[in-house]
């Protein structure tokens, strides 16, 4: 056997089996590319509400029909046991009743982000999941990233470099294209939630929150311009300002109406720490600047939704709360309600 750069799988038997609910852009384009790099999950099953385009994913990645499923049929899930896990990939709102439903039939749950449209759902969600005993995860990717958890040694953990944290900065953006259909359910209230903060600003407000380590305890927001798109139902852009106990503060935008923004950054009393690109599949740059210094580093062999997958397979094995519990999913989800309420109410929103 040569030196191993990455730990081999786990033997087939041994792996979890993840049903992929939504075979939308992300789930195609990113999730069932990613998936055989983790040791510890398979793809096991997908649930779609269209035949075809399950029949033709399925054949590609070597899945029997009988392990394909519609949005009528999912119920049988139940007694497929080659699937442990549930991995739903659908517009927001949807999320609460299939991650009920995963639940009611005995499966984990790995619900996309942001966990739901409301606390309630979240709150809802978690109880489901206490009832089933069953592990609730929700797919922050970038809690797993290791350029991000450098990061975030390099601010506050054994290798810390820049001195107090002071000041941390979240802006993410990207044009919202009503030509593509990934975009029409985002631009719609009732499916997407919530507007550019629910879809991308979450990055920012998630980021911030584990760089510092510390929760927010008052937020100060407002909206920004909009475009004017009458299609357009939610919110295109959001800044807000959020205090931490610490006496940090961070800085934050949210936009659908810029493009390719996507930072995240620290600066203390002895220097700097920058992700920029932060929270990207697979190109992000982290720079340490300490006085007239920048140094860029480099990480190899980096699979954020490989180590996401076996997290929750680790979890679920040694019967424990994964990292991105539905805890921290609801966390978010109170937060980006006070965000909301700030804008809409001018005037800072306690978070204690
Ligand atoms: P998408 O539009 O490409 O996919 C959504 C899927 O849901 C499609 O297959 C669509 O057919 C299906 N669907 C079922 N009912 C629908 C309805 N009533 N209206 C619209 N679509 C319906 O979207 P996506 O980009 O794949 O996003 C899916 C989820 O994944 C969202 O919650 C999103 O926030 C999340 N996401 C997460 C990341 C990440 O990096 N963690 C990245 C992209 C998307």
């Amino acid at each position: 056997m040569p030196g191993l750069d990455t730990a081999l799988p786990l033997p087939h038997e041994e792996q979890l089996g993840v049903a992929l609910v939504g075979l939308g852009a992300y789930t195609l384009n990113q999730i069932l590319p990613n998936l055989p790099a983790s040791r510890r999950c398979r793809l096991a099953a997908l649930v779609s509400g269209n035949e075809d385009k399950a029949r033709t994913v399925a054949r590609a990645y070597g899945l029997g029909e009988r392990h394909v499923y519609n949005y009528d049929t999912f119920d049988r899930i139940a007694e497929d046991q080659t699937v442990d896990v549930v991995y739903i990939l659908l517009p927001n709102t949807m999320h609460r009743d299939w991650t009920e439903r995963s639940f009611a039939a005995g499966k984990h749950v790995l619900c996309e982000k942001p966990m739901a449209a409301t606390v309630a759902d979240c709150e809802a969600m978690i109880a489901a999941g206490r009832t089933a005993d069953r592990k609730l995860m929700i797919g922050y990717r970038a809690q797993f990233d290791p350029y991000n958890l450098r990061a975030i040694d390099l601010v506050r953990g054994d290798n810390r470099q820049i001195g107090t944290p002071r000041i941390a900065v979240g802006n993410h953006g990207r044009m919202l294209d009503l030509s593509d259909s990934r975009d029409g359910w985002r631009a719609k209230r009732d499916l997407a939630g919530g507007g550019s903060l629910f879809d991308i600003g979450i990055y920012s407000l998630n980021g911030v929150r584990y760089l510092l380590g510390e929760e927010p305890t008052e937020v100060t927001a407002r909206f920004m311009p909009r475009s004017g798109r009458s299609e357009v139902e939610v919110e295109e852009g959001v800044a807000w300002s959020m205090l931490f106990p610490s006496g940090a503060v961070a800085n934050c935008t949210s936009s659908y109406l810029i493009e390719g923004v996507n930072r995240l950054q620290v600066q203390g009393s002895e220097g700097t720490v920058t992700l920029d690109p932060a929270t990207k599949y697979y190109v992000r740059h982290l720079i340490l600047t300490r006085g007239r210094t920048h140094e860029r580093i480099v990480i190899p062999n980096t699979n954020q939704f490989a180590a996401m997958f076996d997290e929750l397979a680790e979890a679920i094995r040694e019967d424990r709360e994964p990292k991105a519990s539905g805890t921290e999913g609801l966390r978010d989800v109170r937060i980006m309600e006070a965000i909301y309420e700030s804008a809409e109410q001018g005037r800072s929103v306690s978070l204690i």
